[in-house]
Parts: structure tokens; sequence; C-alpha cells
């Protein structure tokens, strides 16, 4: 095995330093053209108790904390802005008020250093630091996340979305249940915790062809809350119902393209339950399954880095900066692959 030390892999490789910034998460990471990860740094923004994302207050949170975690970074991996060679930024989908932080912040210690710049798609982004972390080549994807819920596959050029949320995200059904019953965000990780002394309590079960429908989930499960039904019964069946869904549609999208392996990626592949679950459907089908690590399963800026590479390096150049808040995954064209 060849082994390179730090120093080497500054002088030798490509390093770049991304920027994400598109909701409650404020990340700067620095990898490197080889896949090495230097840094991961970040600071989440917490909405006040009983509230979803506050925009405003998420950018206020972003401008204060943005130079503490960009000096942070560049510490943890012992470099500074000169051994940098590329800012990638998270350009969308997003908030606009968080994503005009993360833009700003990325022209400028472009423009200061003269380190040329690259917009990277945020789901993408969840998709690529998925396939590094797990050594996935060719998967179908479920990304699960605050904000976003697809299943998605590379096919001519493009990931291909096979199914997704026709109303709001899976992370977002959790977190807006757990609101409604008094649980602090965000609500997955609470709601997994309080599952695990669940039983089954009948809720809708909504699938639609490829796609999926979480809110009247939600509706029906606050029902049962006020009806008295026990909060453990509810988190569970919350937590069976919309995971068979995802799970049924990751299946279908498998018989269909006939790939060999599964990705778990997004803020909700943190969900032990949902792991488990697909991966008993992957075993029955003979595909592989991964997930990817807890620590770049939420936003991350790493995750902007690595795409960033894989777009510069396969000759993409960002044109125009500003923020692009509604960027579908599928409109991204995805010239590191084959
Ligand atoms: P992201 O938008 O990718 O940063 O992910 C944030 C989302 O992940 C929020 O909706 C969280 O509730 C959700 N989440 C985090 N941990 C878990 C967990 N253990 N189970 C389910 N959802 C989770
Ligand atoms: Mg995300």
């Amino acid at each position: 095995m060849l082994y390179f030390s730090k120093i080497d892999i500054y002088l030798m490789f490509m390093l770049c330093l991304g920027i994400e910034s598109t909701a409650h998460t404020f990340g700067v990471g620095i990898v490197s053209d080889k896949g090495e990860i230097l840094a991961n740094s970040k600071d989440v923004y917490k909405p006040p108790h009983g509230s979803g994302i506050v925009p405003h207050d998420a950018k206020v949170h972003h401008e204060n904390c943005k130079e503490r975690v960009l000096e942070d970074a560049l510490k943890s991996a012992g470099v500074d802005l000169s051994d940098i060679d590329l800012i990638a930024f998270s350009q969308g989908p997003g908030l606009p008020p968080c994503l005009w932080v993360g833009t700003e912040f990325a022209k400028k210690i472009s423009n200061e250093n003269n380190i040329p710049l690259i917009g990277v798609n945020h789901p993408v982004a969840h998709i690529e630091i998925a396939k590094l972390t797990t050594g996935a080549k060719d998967p179908v994807v479920i990304y699960v996340s605050g904000g976003n819920t697809q299943i998605l596959a590379f096919a001519g050029g493009r990931y291909r979305v096979f199914g997704e949320t026709e109303d709001i995200s899976i992370g977002n059904a959790l977190d807006t249940f757990a609101r409604k019953v008094g649980l602090p965000y965000p609500g997955g990780p609470k709601i997994e915790k309080l599952a695990k002394s669940g039983k089954y309590v009948e809720l809708p079960y909504v699938v639609k062809g490829m796609d999926l429908s979480f809110s009247g989930i939600v509706t029906a499960a606050e029902k049962l809350y006020r009806d008295g039904v026990k909060l453990e019964n509810i988190c569970f069946s919350l937590q069976e119902t919309c995971f068979s869904m995802l799970v049924e549609v990751t299946e279908r999208a498998v018989a269909h393209t006939g790939k060999k392996e599964v990705v778990l990626t997004g803020g909700v592949a943190a969900n032990k339950r949902l792991i488990e679950m697909l991966e008993i459907m992957c075993k029955e089908r003979g595909c592989s399954f991964s997930s990817v690590p807890m620590e770049y399963s939420g936003d991350n800026g790493v995750m902007i880095s690595w795409t960033g590479i894989l777009a510069y390096k396969s000759g993409q150049r960002t044109k125009n900066f500003d923020p692009i808040s509604r960027w579908r995954t599928d409109e991204v064209e995805i010239s590191w692959m084959k």
C-alpha cells in the first residue's frame, strides 16, 4: 500500500474547500482529488422550541459562524488558503437567505485568494459523498433528508428520479410530527428512540405508482396522539409505515434498473431501523447495501468539496454564481460518470 504524508498530499494532489449553507447547517469541508477527507467542520442552527427552521434566523446563524467554521476547517486540515486549489459551494436547492450567505462567502474567498470557484447541486453532493464513502460505483440511491425524498439511479448522463415524495420529505414528516407532540428539533432521532418500545397501530400507507406521500400520514398520526394513543406506538408505526413505503419503491427501482448496489444517503440515513429494513430487502434481491457513515449523512461541506472536484475535473465551469433555490437533481449533467 502506498503511504503519503500530509505534506505529500498537499503538494501532489488538488485540494478543494467546500461550503455548505442550503438550510440549517453551515459547513466547510476540505477534500483532496484522491478522495482523502481532511476536514469536516460545521455549525448547525437549532430552531426555537416548537418551530421549524426560521430562514432569517438560520441566515443570521450562518453569518455569525462562517469565519469560525472556515478557520476550524483549515486548522483541522493543517492547511491555509494558499494550499487550496478550488472552492466549491452549494448553489442550490435551498432556502434563499441561507444560500446567499454561502454564495457570497465563497465568492469572497475565491476573489481574495484567486482560487477558481464552482457551484454544486446539494442533492447530487449527498449522492456523491455516499458513493465515495461506501465505495458503491453505480447504485440505486435513496436520498432521505429534511428537504428531500428521492429514489434515484444514474441513466443517460444524469441521476434520474425513479420515485419521490409528492408533498413533504420524510425528514420533514418526522420533524413535523415531533413538533406537534412537543419533541424538540430534529424529531427523527427522538422518534427512533421512542419507537424502540412501541407496537403497531394503523396508519395510512401511501404509495402512488413510484411516488410517495407523507403529509396525510402525519395528520393521521397527530389524530392518534390527540385520541390518546401511546406516543411510543405512534412513533413505531410512523417509522414502519414510512420506511416500508421507501423500501417498496426502492425495490421496484432495483428491479427496473437491474442495478446491483443500493446506497442510503441524507440525514435520515442515520436511522438504524431504516437501514435494517433496506438490508433485508437487498439481501433477498441479491444486491449489496450500504449507508453513508453518520458524520456525512446530514448536510456537510465535505460532500460539496468532493462533488466540486468531480465536476471541475470533468470540465464543468460555473458561469453564473447566483443561488438556484429550485434546482432538481435530474437537471444536473453528471459529466464525471460514463
Ligand atoms: P439533512 O437535511 O440531510 O441535514 O437531514 C436532517 C433530517 O434528518 C432531519 O429531518 C432529521 O430529523 C433527520 N434525522 C436525523 N437523524 C435521524 C434519525 N436517527 N432517524 C430519522 N431521521 C433522522
Ligand atoms: Mg441535505
